[in-house]
């Protein structure tokens, strides 16, 4: 992505290339609470977690292997690096895949307040997902520190028309 190499180009002689956590989790959460007002709690989950699915695409792209735990050992790795969170797939079957990401960039450390807020690592996993299987699936945060949880929990549905209808 060209948007990415650009992003990565930093000159910043005096300041360096990271900021203190707090300083992301400010643009982050101001951003969020601010598009509330303008898209909707709906719309900026939606919005947050698309472009999560940009970056997971591209992560994807990067570091595809054929095997699938060759792969997932690749993400980690760089989700680890980058210091977004320590990811990990702790359930899978036909159906779902779920992943649990502990010291989450967004939320590790925060109070309880009763909502899920990591909609961009949700899109992420999903696009991480998606670029192996090459389709699209449907992918929600079933746990959050902010929402009282231990860690962050990404269940992504594999097959989400057909458990939509099974549902009903
Ligand atoms: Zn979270």
């Amino acid at each position: 992505m060209d948007q990415m190499q650009a992003l990565n180009q930093i000159h910043r002689p005096e300041l360096g290339d990271t900021v203190p956590l707090s300083v992301f989790r400010i643009f982050r959460q101001f951003s969020a609470q601010y598009s509330i007002e303008i898209l909707g709690e709906k719309g900026v989950k939606t919005t947050f977690t698309y472009a999560g699915r940009m970056l997971g695409l591209d992560i994807g792209k990067e570091l595809y292997a054929e095997d699938l735990n060759e792969y997932l050992s690749g993400v980690k790795k760089y989700v680890y690096e980058a210091k977004i969170g320590i990811l990990n797939l702790v359930e899978s079957d036909d159906e779902k895949m779920v992943f649990q990401l502990e010291e989450c960039i967004t939320c590790a450390g925060m109070p309880n307040m009763g909502v899920s807020i990591c909609h961009f690592e949700v899109g992420m996993v999903a696009g991480i997902v998606e670029f192996y299987l090459k389709k699209k699936v449907s992918a929600s945060e079933t746990k959050c520190n902010v929402n009282g949880d231990e860690c962050c929990e990404v269940t992504v549905m594999l097959n989400p028309v057909s458990s939509r209808l099974n549902s009903r």
